[in-house]
């Protein structure tokens, strides 16, 4: 057995392949694939303190990485194939007047602002890894379907190192102008497909199969190698003791599975002794894991899903034309790609899902941007599910809670400005169509007559 493989999800099929495939399925049952390790010959840190030195040692590159810090966590690729324009530089902070929110005491409730990354959301944390394995394999072209972060990472790595040429796929009218100006701005060839997002992640895989290039989408495990470390930073910000619930918006599953499998290899490895519980927040308009998960019970079952329960589902969307429908268009998802790999990490650590209606997930940001950082629709849904797990009592108010904000908030200024809008066809435009009644903590500008008397009227009366 080499040291680093490819290897099928499912422990009955455990097909392998090796480190440097790039068809990312399983070849006997066409299962997803995980990085595997064998450990006993590779040098795993003897205790997570040991990565505190490498801060020490910060003007090497590997190290100043916020994922590549824990190279011995993720050894998959030769240090001298990695890939790194400095991601992972970001904050756990402790955030109060959104634990008020939440419902959980004081200097308990702590935001994971994913959105300091270069290209301004987490993407980058395994972007970063999936670049240095396409380097590793000699590709020239990668590409990916995105609702716009993806393609926005991916676009950025390739400007930035000038390496390959990026290639993303888009759904029509689907994006966030922070988002599509990013590509654009980056010089990614910029393929708008007439469709939503699930076509598009269609159409990707057969293009890249079909002419060769490197696909960077969550089902490249690599990328999810790499979103482990935002695992690592939250541990190490907390000095290693890990928090009692990890809160996360659902997508397309890639950010709870890497989270999972983290945790699993750092209780395997005997580096932490408890991993914290899983939350995984959908949309309400795009709430397949939640459908399945919590209504039909659909379980990893150690390694043997009835995924035809996920096939009923998938085809009763398909035959009433349903599609997936949030403001949150990061997480507007209806088939996540990553399903079989989130159900072993809700088994394995732990967890539940939820669902956040539009107006709760706008309401929570608004909540989240008056207490410091500001973040896009699609990760408010974290502080939205906390607060709800917290109200069903599911989370205790003296329980460390850990809400990852996934991207930026000028990702989505259109999203934003409509809520905080004073003016009713704006919000009605971008909000109301979509079921949202009222901005429940809209900040709105004041509007005054250009009269100096009437200016410092405004302002003594509002200040
Ligand atoms: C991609 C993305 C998500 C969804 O993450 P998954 O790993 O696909 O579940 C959530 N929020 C933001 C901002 C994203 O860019
Ligand atoms: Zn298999």
């Amino acid at each position: 057995m080499e040291r680093v493989f490819q290897r099928c999800i499912y422990p009955r099929c455990a097909a392998e392949r090796a480190v440097d495939d790039t068809t990312f399925v399983c070849p006997k049952c066409g299962g997803l694939m995980d990085v595997a390790y064998d450990w006993d010959r590779l040098s795993p840190p003897p205790s997570l303190r040991e990565f505190e030195k490498k801060w020490a040692q910060r003007n090497q590159p590997l190290n100043f990485s916020g994922v590549w810090r824990f190279y011995e966590l993720l050894p998959f690729v030769p240090r001298e194939c990695v890939l790194t324009i400095g991601e992972g530089q970001t904050i756990l902070q402790q955030a109060d007047t959104v634990a008020d929110y939440v419902g959980v005491d004081r200097g308990r409730l702590y935001l994971q602002y994913e959105g300091l990354n270069p290209s301004g959301s987490f993407k980058d944390n395994g972007m970063t890894a999936a670049f240095s394995h396409a380097r590793l394999v000699g590709a020239r072209r990668a590409a990916c379907a995105s609702t716009g972060n993806t393609s926005a990472s991916l676009a950025l790595f390739c400007s930035a190192t000038g390496l390959m040429r990026a290639i993303v796929f888009i759904g029509s009218g689907k994006i966030a102008f922070g988002k599509l100006a990013q590509a654009l701005d980056y010089g990614a060839l910029t393929v708008q497909i007439a469709g939503d997002f699930d076509d598009a992640m269609q159409r990707v895989q057969e293009v890249a199969g079909r002419l060769g290039i490197y696909l960077v989408n969550s089902i490249n495990p690599f990328r999810l190698e790499g979103q482990k470390a935002i695992m690592y930073r939250v541990l190490e910000a907390l000095d290693w003791e890990p928090p009692d619930w990890i809160v996360v918006p659902g997508g397309n599953l890639g950010n709870v599975s890497a989270f999972g499998k983290a945790f699993i290899e750092l209780l395997e490895l005997g580096l932490i002794r408890r991993a914290p519980k899983l939350a995984v927040i959908n949309a309400a308009g795009a709430n397949t894991f939640y459908e399945l998960f919590e209504r039909r019970g659909l379980r990893w079952n150690n390694g043997t899903p009835s995924l035809e329960v996920a096939q009923q589902h998938f085809a009763k969307l398909r035959s009433e034309n349903i599609r997936a429908q949030t403001i949150a268009s990061a997480i507007e998802i209806n088939h996540p790609v990553n399903l079989p790999k989130a159900l072993r990490a809700l088994e394995r650590c732990g967890g539940v899902v939820r669902e956040a209606t539009d107006q709760e997930i706008l309401d929570a940001k608004a909540k989240v941007g008056a207490g410091g950082l500001g973040c896009e629709p699609a990760s408010g849904a974290s502080v939205a599910g906390a607060r709800k797990l917290r109200r069903e009592g599911i989370i205790a108010p003296g329980d460390r809670v850990v809400c990852i904000l996934t991207g930026h908030q000028l990702k989505d200024p259109n999203a934003t400005v409509a809520y905080h809008s004073t003016d009713q066809n704006t919000f009605d435009e971008v909000l109301g169509k979509r079921g949202v009644k009222r901005a429940t903590f809209a900040n709105r500008a004041v509007q005054v007559p250009n009269h100096l008397d009437d200016i410092i009227r405004a302002v003594e009366l509002y200040s």
